[in-house]
């Protein structure tokens, strides 16, 4: 029997190649297509251009009966953080709405949630779609980056530390309590909602990154598998020190396998993790004083030399953990393989 198609596999086959060879032809135009997060267009010499979309399906993103206020604002949010990862500055969205019937009061809820995180990053709605059918949303969000001065998910090196921003795992940790998939306190929960509603692109991380990163992507999957895209991207192999990566007091009141499978493959948190030379430790402590926490979870190990890349895990005492706990920790999303 064939190997159930994934997520990732699915693009690859069916969509990338496709793209590539258009590609080729607009080759000035086209500097990066599928494959990061977001592509880059050059209409100038000077600039780029980065350009992402993402989806929200009632059902599969969020529940039914969602905050519609809350929808607006992650809609927008999940967007503006795959610019964040490219180190964009917002230049405005368009949004393609299906709605299962037009509630003004649903509208005025989103919308203001919407406008709400359009208004913080200056990034304006100049165009879209509107149908009937289940609720979707579906935006586009453009930005731009000066120069040559996009971070890709391709730059990693040898010998770069890997670092993250703020704390992972609130959302899954959200998510899994509101699920029964484990117990949580009430108080508990009310502190960490708002990881999973109504997530905060690092725009202003990212672009402070320019320069500094050698590669980045957000944390829309799970650390760890997101991780692995840098990793391929880049062709290395890593070391990652899974009890250092920051949780909030919340999470790290749990139990030790909890922390860890949240913080290591929950998604939803759309913070930045990125690569960067032991050069510039200074200035990304720094920058964490300044701006938002960043911690340094591991390293760039060696080149994977084409091979698929290796992830190797280690505990607080620096023990590497056992093959089953650092496959349970790999787990990340992917629409098609995981439920
Ligand atoms: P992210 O989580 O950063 O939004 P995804 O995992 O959704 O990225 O997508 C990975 C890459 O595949 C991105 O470069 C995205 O633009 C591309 N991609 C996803 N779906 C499609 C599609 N249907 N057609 C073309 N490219 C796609
Ligand atoms: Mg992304």
């Amino acid at each position: 029997m064939e190997a159930k198609l994934g997520e990732f596999d699915l693009i690859w086959r069916f969509f990338n190649a496709g793209s590539e060879s258009m590609a080729q032809t607009q080759k000035n135009q086209v500097l990066l297509g599928i494959g990061d997060d977001c592509a880059l267009l050059q209409p100038h010499a000077t600039q780029s251009l980065a350009v992402t979309s993402d989806m929200l399906v009632e059902g599969r993103h969020f529940f039914a009966g969602a905050n519609a206020e809350w929808l607006g604002h992650k809609a927008l949010a999940v967007n503006l953080s795959d610019l964040a990862a490219m180190g964009a500055k917002p230049v405005g969205f368009t949004l393609a709405l299906a709605l299962p019937n037009a509630n003004a009061d649903w509208l005025a809820q989103f919308s203001q949630g919407l406008f709400r995180m359009a208004q913080q990053w200056q990034c304006p709605l100049i165009g879209g779609d509107t149908t009937q059918g289940p609720l979707t949303i579906c935006i586009t969000a453009l930005g731009h980056v000066p120069g040559g001065d996009a971070i890709k998910r391709s730059g990693a090196k040898v010998g770069d530390d890997i670092w993250v921003s703020g704390t992972l795992g609130d959302a899954r940790l959200a998510l899994g309590a509101l699920r029964s998939e484990w117990p949580l306190d009430h108080s508990s929960l009310e502190t960490i909602l708002h990881r999973m509603h109504e997530p905060e692109p690092r725009i202003a991380l990212g672009m402070q990154l320019r320069g500094i990163a050698s590669s980045a992507l957000d944390v829309s999957d799970g650390l760890l598998g997101d991780l692995r895209h840098i990793l391929k991207a880049s062709q290395v192999n890593a070391e990652v020190l899974i009890d250092q990566l920051p949780t909030s007091r919340t999470l790290a009141a749990q139990t030790e396998q909890l922390r860890r499978q949240c913080a290591a493959n929950g998604g939803d948190d759309y913070e930045l993790c990125f690569t960067a030379p032991t050069s510039k430790r200074i200035a990304l402590e720094s920058l964490s004083t300044s701006l938002l926490p960043l911690t340094r979870i591991g390293s760039i190990t060696s080149a994977s030399n084409g091979a698929e890349p290796t992830l190797i895990l280690r505990d607080a005492s620096g023990n590497l953990l056992n093959a089953a706990e650092t496959m349970r920790l790999m787990q990340s999303f992917d629409h098609f393989k995981s439920n």
